[in-house]
Formats: C-alpha cells, sequence, structure tokens
C-alpha cells in the first residue's frame, strides 16, 4: 500500500518490470518474443512460469505511462517531507534502463529529444520544480552526479581534471563522497543543464572507455532541504532527517551477476565482476530476511551499498525498475533479471 509510507510499507523494495519493444535489429533478425504480459501485474514466460510484479509495463507503454505507474511523484512527495528516496534500474546491458531513466540519447548535435521520450528523470525534474512553486515554505536544492566505476567514484559535474573521490561517513551525516560537487539551482533549465553535462560525460568519459557504461553506475541525487520547523518527521523514525533526498540509479548492466551461482561464489568473485551490483544483491536480501531487525546490513562493502544506505535501510523508499528484453534470445538473462527483481520485493 503506497500510501502507508516507508515504515509501514511491507517490503523496502517495489518493483515495476518494464518489457522494452523489439529493435529493428531483432525484428531484422525475425527473432520471436518469449514474454506475455497477462494483465498489469503478470508476466508470463511459458504456460508454467510467471513472475508477479507491482506493475508489468509491456512494449507498447509510453514514457509516461512508465512515469505514472513507477509513483515516483509519491517518492518526490516523500523526499519534499525529508525522506531518502531512490528510483533505480536494473536488467541487462541494452534491456532499456538509461532509456527508461533519462530517454534516447540526441540523434545528433543538436537535434533535440522529442519531450514525449523524455525519461523518468525529466519528467521528475519537471514536477518537482513545480510542486516547489507550490509550497508555502522555502526550499533549497542541489544536484550531485556521479559515476561508480571499477569501485572508484568519478565526479560528472566536476570543474576541474577528473580523480577518484573517497567516500566517507560520519554519525551525522551518514555516508557521503568527499569534494563532490553539490550544485545549488533554481530553476528547471539549470537542472536539466547539469543532467546533461553529466550524460554527455558519462558517454565519452576516458576512464569509461570501450562500452564500460555497462559496468559503471550513475548516481544523480537531489538534495532537498527545508527550514527544520517545516519537516514533518513521523516521530517513530529516529533523529529527524536533515533534509530529504531523491537519488535516480542508472545500474550497471546485471549479465556476469546472473551468471554466479551461490553466496559464496558471488563473495569471491565480486572483486573481478562487479562489486556494487553483488553488495546491492546481497543487501537486499538480508533487508527481507524477516529477522531483519537482528540482520547487520552489510552496507559497508561496495560504494554503491554505501550511497543507498540511507535509502535501503529504513529512512525511505526504493523502486526498482526492472528492464528486459523481449527477444528469445535474450531469454537466460531475462530469467535472472526477472529472478532478482521477484526476490527483491
Ligand atoms: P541499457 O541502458 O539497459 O543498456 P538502453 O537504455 O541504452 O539500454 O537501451 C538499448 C537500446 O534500446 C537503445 O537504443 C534505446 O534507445 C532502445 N530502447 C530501450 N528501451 C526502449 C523503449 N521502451 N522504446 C524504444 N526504444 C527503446
Ligand atoms: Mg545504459
Amino acid at each position: 500500500n503506497l500510501e502507508q509510507g516507508p515504515e509501514g510499507s511491507e517490503t523496502p523494495i517495489q518493483v515495476v518490470l518494464r518489457v522494452r519493444p523489439m529493435s529493428t535489429v531483432e525484428l531484422r533478425r525475425g527473432e520471436q518474443s518469449a514474454l506475455h504480459c497477462s494483465g498489469t501485474r503478470t508476466l508470463q514466460v511459458s504456460p508454467d512460469v510467471a513472475f508477479r510484479f507491482g506493475a508489468v509495463l509491456d512494449g507498447a507503454r509510453t514514457q509516461e505511462d512508465v512515469f505514472r505507474a513507477c509513483g515516483v511523484k509519491r517518492l518526490g512527495e516523500l523526499a519534499l517531507r525529508g525522506f531518502s528516496c531512490t528510483v533505480f534500474t536494473f536488467g541487462q546491458t541494452g534491456s532499456g534502463k538509461t532509456y527508461t531513466l533519462t530517454g534516447p540519447p540526441p540523434q545528433g548535435e543538436g537535434v533535440p529529444v522529442p519531450p514525449s521520450l523524455a525519461g523518468i528523470m525529466q519528467r521528475t525534474f519537471t514536477w518537482l520544480l513545480d510542486r516547489v512553486q507550490h509550497l508555502d515554505s522555502p526550499v533549497t536544492l542541489r544536484a550531485s552526479y556521479l559515476e561508480i566505476y571499477n569501485e572508484q567514484v568519478w565526479d560528472l559535474l566536476s570543474l576541474g581534471s577528473p580523480r577518484p573521490l573517497p567516500v566517507r561517513w560520519t554519525k551525522a551525516r551518514g555516508f557521503y563522497v568527499e569534494q563532490l560537487r553539490v550544485v545549488e539551482f533554481g530553476s528547471l533549465e539549470a537542472l536539466m543543464e547539469l543532467l546533461q553535462m553529466g550524460l554527455s560525460r558519462r558517454r565519452s568519459s576516458s576512464h569509461t572507455l570501450n562500452q564500460a557504461s555497462s559496468r559503471s553506475h550513475a548516481l544523480l541525487t537531489l538534495h532537498i532541504s527545508r527550514p527544520t520547523s517545516q519537516q514533518v518527521p513521523p516521530v517513530d523514525l529516529g533523529e529527524p532527517p536533515v533534509g530529504g533526498k531523491l537519488c535516480f540509479v542508472d545500474l550497471a548492466g546485471s549479465e556476469k551477476v546472473a551468471a554466479t551461482g551461490s553466496q559464496g561464489q558471488l563473495m569471491l568473485e565480486a572483486n573481478s565482476i562487479n562489486r556494487s551490483l553483488l553488495a546491492l544483491g546481497h543487501c537486499i536480501s538480508l533487508l527481507l530476511d524477516p529477522q531483519r531487525k537482528q540482520n547487520h546490513i552489510p552496507f559497508r562493502d561496495s560504494k554503491l551499498t554505501k550511497l543507498l544506505a540511507d535509502s535501503l535501510g529504513g529512512r525511505g523508499v526504493t523502486l526498482m525498475v526492472a528492464c528486459v528484453s523481449p527477444s528469445a534470445q535474450c531469454l537466460p538473462e531475462t530469467l535472472s533479471t526477472l529472478r532478482y527483481a521477484s526476490r527483491a520485493q
């Protein structure tokens, strides 16, 4: 029940599944679709294999449909009240993660992407900037944008020459990235410019040669602060939050993770594959354990889980958009995405 608020929700993660349309290449190869959406919440893989999610969106769903089905406005409202909320996309490379969050890349120099193709991020930005205009108290908005690649954090908005930044922890702040550029903005245009700056750096950065964007995580965080008296922290959530956060995470491609088996093997291979993605799965599984109050959640195991700790660990809501290709050729990967996503809810 989305109205219950963070503590009332049954699971820490809500999961929406998006099946992208067949690509022209897949159609030209004559590939068949292996997936059937039956109803709005069930994905049928074969007569006896089906998965249920908070919502299932087929290839005919528009970017606007996806934005609505994901309930991102509700996450925005929670962030305005001081919670940490996260939207992340999960799936194999080419499944539509980046498209879902930020829309397609521009088709050429100076060719604008039509607004109808804008992703969840642009739509949330538009909503938020409009929303804060109608609040009776002032709000300070700031943004940061970073990339985690090979367990190193790179500032996508940095003004100086790029270098990896350390992640620190203090009691007051929790985990944070030292010397990360956090930019205050007052207009939608300014925020869109920051997004474009990060996106173009992501596509071209020297440390992410060789298709490595599929092996890096990109995190854009909006920091929302309001005068303390205006914040409405629920009484049972401990000390009042310093400010709300809304974080959008374009995760690395999940393909390598699925190939691994047991937990032990996961941990062994963590360094060579993608430690952050594996640690995320591990933290999620422990959070879902009914005994979770007793569980120690190993957020410190990776950069990604450190930076998502407050949103995963209680004072927030996390939404996972699992992305899959309909193609039968991708079915083995699709199945592991479906299993991972279905275990997370
Ligand atoms: P990922 O980030 O998961 O690697 P992309 O978002 O880059 O995948 O998507 C792969 C390709 O498919 C891109 O060319 C993208 O524009 C296209 N694509 C993905 N999802 C859709 C969609 N829902 N509708 C149309 N094209 C899509
Ligand atoms: Mg991508």
